[in-house]
């Protein structure tokens, strides 16, 4: 049976485990956290491609009955909006929900799945051959933890030991320093989330649907080191700034400074090792998009990993790379693009953003393309010369006659086929469904919901060996 190493139980590290569990890997989760220690609600936005993700493992209905508020549109600068609810999907919106509920939902799958986590397993060192990976870990009582395993991946974090292990470099540097967090209550809450800029900073703030709110703000002249006292009235005081209210912020249940740095590794695989999420990347919170992007890594590799350990091509595992860096690379652009034009100083540059903000937003094609980069419903992988058109594109979910919906059948890591012959060997791992267009070719759909190929039906059952492996 493969085994794979998952170092890292943050949300990257335990969709990915949970994938691999699903699919009949032998898998270990190593945690240098103590059992029971929050990773801390960091992030608090899941957007659409995140739902669906969620959506095609059976865990979207248990994330929305979460604490949790969807917010149909995003306010920008000078009055603008971005309109969500134009996405063509089942989730137009963004949900912004903890990042402890969201690890909740998918520690609750593990749990369901029998798969223990080893907490207080810090990992220190690794080496790779021809045959696996050997990795080595310091366990709760300092004991040394040696694993082999055909596959080591890295999902631990912006400072990722892993990385570090396979000589990699993280490129990049500092965008922003001293962000001012907290949750808190409040005692005059506004009526929706609200964000603002001016020119001495922005802030945001949003609800988590049980009671607390998620302030977020930057103020050009309070800018302390990551470990200077922060105190409520300092937040309470950039958001007067910001808001002209405070809204009778109370009660902290957390409150942080940091910073935020614009980063990425050149490869996210190295022989058998592979990174994923903020060991792969990192960049500033604007757009919400670090934790989505880690996730979504993780539902690109899973199902290359289970397809390589049936045999499938071994090209496989570079496709993981290929996809996924440029997808990280657009996310560092556009949150870097978002950042400095909230921290933008000088007047008539101001003035021109939020004159030109709503006119731009105003137009309903250029709004649609924003919410789809946004919400990652606009990854597209591509396809190359001599494949169809389709490959690579997110196929959308359909609902078919007998009352099934593709996501649903995508479930525990299988392909579907479109309107394609049946081809019963495959069962076990590929569900047969009629087309859902009028599209005349047979269409393979991968387990992350793009296309894989498109064909006469002749070559149906090569393209099944060579993305699912064996049958
Ligand atoms: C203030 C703030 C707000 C944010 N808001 C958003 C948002 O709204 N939307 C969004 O998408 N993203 C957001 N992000 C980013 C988001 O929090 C991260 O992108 C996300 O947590 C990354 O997940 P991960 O699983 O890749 O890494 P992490 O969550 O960092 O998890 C890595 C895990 O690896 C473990 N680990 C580290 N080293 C080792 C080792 N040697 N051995 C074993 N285990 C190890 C760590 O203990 C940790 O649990 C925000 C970030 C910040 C700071």
């Amino acid at each position: 049976m493969a085994t794979t190493v998952v170092v890292g139980a943050g949300p990257t590290g335990l969709l990915l485990a949970g994938d691999l569990a699903e699919a009949g890997l032998d898998i270990t989760v190593l945690e240098k956290r103590p059992a029971g220690l929050s990773n801390l609600s960091r992030a608090f936005g899941v957007h659409a491609r995140t739902m669906e993700v969620f959506d095609m493992r059976g865990l979207a209905d248990e994330l929305l009955s979460q604490a949790s508020y969807k917010m149909d549109r995003i306010a920008a600068f000078g009055n603008a909006e971005l309109d969500l609810s134009v996405l063509p999907t089942g989730f137009p919106y963004l949900l912004v929900c903890s990042q402890t509920n969201i690890e909740r939902v998918l520690l609750d799958r593990l749990a369901k799945l029998g798969v223990e986590i080893r907490y207080g397993t810090e990992v220190t060192a690794l080496a790779q051959d021809a045959d696996g990976v050997s990795v080595t870990a310091a366990g709760p009582d300092g004991e040394a933890v040696r694993l082999r395993a055909d596959h080591a991946v890295g999902c631990d974090g912006v400072h990722s030991t892993v990385r570090d292990l396979v000589g990699l470099p993280y490129p990049g540097g500092p965008v922003l320093k001293s962000i001012m967090l907290a949750d808190v209550e409040l005692a005059e809450p506004p009526s929706a989330p609200t964000v603002n800029t001016n020119r001495d900073g922005f802030a945001f703030i949003a609800p988590f649907g049980d009671g607390f709110w998620r302030i977020t703000a930057w103020n050009r002249h309070d800018q302390a080191d990551d470990d200077a006292p922060l105190r409520l009235e300092q937040i309470a005081a950039a958001a007067r700034q910001a808001f002209g209210t405070d809204y009778g912020m109370r009660s902290p249940r957390w409150i942080s400074r940091f910073h935020s740095d614009e980063r990425q590794v050149p490869r996210y695989r190295v022989g058998r090792v592979l990174l994923a999420g903020d060991a792969a990347h990192c960049h500033t919170p604007a757009g919400g998009q670090g934790m989505n992007t880690g996730i979504q890594d993780a539902a690109n590799l899973s199902w290359r990993l289970a397809a390589f350990a049936r045999g499938a091509d071994p090209g496989m595992l570079d496709g993981y790379h290929a996809e996924r860096h440029p997808v990280g690379e657009e996310v560092l652009r556009s949150s870097g693009r978002m950042a400095r034009m909230a921290t933008l100083h000088s007047r008539p540059a101001v003035a021109l953003r939020n004159a030109l903000a709503p006119l731009v937003l105003g137009s309903a094609g250029i709004t649609r393309r924003v919410a789809m980069q946004v919400s990652g419903l606009g990854i597209d992988y591509g396809s190359r010369a001599g494949e169809a058109a389709i490959v690579g594109a997110r196929v959308p979910d359909h609902r078919f006659p007998d009352g099934a919906r593709l996501f649903e059948r995508l479930r525990g890591g299988r392909f579907a086929v479109l309107g394609g012959p049946e081809l019963p060997a495959w069962g076990e791992h590929v569900a047969f469904l009629p087309a859902t267009g009028r599209r005349s070719e047979p269409v393979l759909v991968r387990p992350d919901g793009h296309a894989a190929w498109s064909g006469a039906p002749d070559g149906l059952e090569r393209a099944l060996r060579t993305w699912c492996g064996t049958a």
